[in-house]
């Protein structure tokens, strides 16, 4: 059905609610592919600029680096925020089973990169303010949206704003969401993820170097200069253990993770720790409200998928909105084309992690051994290594 909505006046066609690495790219592919005005507003203030790494990495695809590359925020990045990574060794601590792949496989000249989030993030809201079609608001605090077939009203401290459309890019606990009653499935996994940088003894040859323990699955993700990001995903019931322990034995209970590989360690950064759960939201849509990124799926960050996904969401939504009149990017005809598109395609993933993980939980002995040898038969075919790293790649 369409609306109506010529009567209405409008202060922008479309709001976006966060500026994180999704919803800053989002007001940038916008700018540069449709007519449409755009305000991006933000609750926090502007990211600092921080020529100095942290510990908040991101494992970027091929799609996603071709985007950011299109927006002109890759090549500013350096080796320093952004580590061309070649090959990925996986392996089992329950089972001799281990798998490896490389970029050679797919006669790509990487796998992908490892990305700075936060610098990332930070370029892109330079970005967007350099922008002349983006109206950027930070330190804006909203306090009610009213959401109906004729306008969607925001209210904040400064006074309100009417948009034809207004995007939730605010993350995966989306206040945006809320407003809009729109409802999420939510799966705990019981589990943090404890996320670091170090420094190794050994070199890490440019590798993506992941373990199958009891607990789940630890990271350890190449960086410049032999660091690794590393995300350790453990039981909520060992968490606080670890967390207390001191950077040093921390640092040797990690080494001793991944039976010494990367030789000693030694951390970088302090300790933080994140609750793993993975979110689906049921609909992307509710009359003029709509979702991207974590608002509308967060997922186990063992893929490295989230910001992936997120930007393959964003690629989907601005086609989807370039393709029609300003006067109808709202439609539910509109917003169903975005969420047919995207919303099968990111539960697809979410289902793959959730297997993944369950494969990798402890089981009978005769179970490991079978997963095991699906892994070493999987590694030693060419031709399924070659589907394994198109299918995680999107090349
Ligand atoms: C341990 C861990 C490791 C991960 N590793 C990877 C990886 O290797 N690869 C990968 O692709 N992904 C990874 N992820 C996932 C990734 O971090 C997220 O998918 C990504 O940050 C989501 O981006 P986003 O822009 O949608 O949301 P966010 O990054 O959460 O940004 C949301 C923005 O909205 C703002 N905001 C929130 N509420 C409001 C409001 N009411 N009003 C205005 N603004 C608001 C916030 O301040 C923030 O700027 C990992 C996640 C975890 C927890």
């Amino acid at each position: 059905m369409r609306r109506r909505d010529r009567s209405q006046s409008f202060d922008y066609d479309v709001v976006i609610v966060g500026a994180g690495m999704v919803g800053a790219a989002l007001a940038l592919q916008l700018s540069a592919q449709t007519s449409l005005t755009i305000c991006l507003l933000e609750r926090a203030s502007m990211l600092p600029d921080s020529a100095a790494p942290n510990q908040r990495v991101v494992a970027l695809g091929q799609q996603a680096h071709k985007v950011l590359s299109e927006l002109e925020v890759f090549q500013l990045l350096g080796e320093s925020h952004a580590f061309p990574y070649q090959s990925m060794y996986v392996w089992d601590a329950a089972s001799h089973g281990e798998l490896q792949f490389a970029a050679d496989d797919v006669n790509e000249p990487q796998l992908g990169f490892m990305v700075d989030a936060l610098r990332c993030n930070y370029l892109l809201q330079q970005q967007c303010i350099a922008d002349p079609n983006i109206e950027c608001r930070f330190d804006t605090r909203l306090n009610a949206i009213e959401n109906t077939a004729q306008v969607a009203r925001l209210d904040m401290d400064q006074g309100h704003m009417r948009a034809r459309l207004v995007v939730a890019a605010d993350g995966a606990n989306s206040w945006v969401r809320r407003q809009a009653r729109i409802f999420t499935n939510q799966l705990d996994y019981q589990q943090s993820g404890i996320v670091t940088r170090i420094v190794s003894e050994k070199p890490h040859q440019a590798c993506a170097w992941q373990r199958f323990l009891e607990t789940g699955p630890v990271a350890f993700l190449p960086l410049a200069e032999n660091q690794c990001s590393i995300v350790w995903s453990v039981d909520s019931s060992e968490l606080t253990s670890l967390m207390q322990l001191s950077d040093e034995a921390f640092a040797d209970r990690l080494a001793s993770s991944i039976e010494y590989r990367l030789g000693a360690l030694q951390l970088l950064d302090p300790r933080q720790a994140f609750k793993l759960r993975s979110q689906r939201a049921d609909r992307y849509f509710e009359q003029r409200v709509v979702l991207i990124g974590d608002a509308a799926h967060s997922i186990h960050p063992l893929a490295g998928q989230g910001v992936n996904l997120g930007l393959h969401d964003v690629v989907c939504l601005s086609r989807v909105l370039s393709s029609v009149a300003k006067e109808d990017i709202a439609t539910a005809a509109t917003l169903e084309r975005y969420q047919h598109r995207r919303k099968p395609a990111n539960e697809q993933v979410d289902r793959a992690m959730s297997m993944l993980r369950t494969a990798y939980q402890p089981g009978p002995a005769i179970w490991h051994t079978l997963r095991g040898t699906g892994m070493n038969l999987i590694s030693r075919s060419p031709l399924m290594r070659r589907l394994l790293v198109r299918q995680a790649l999107g090349v």
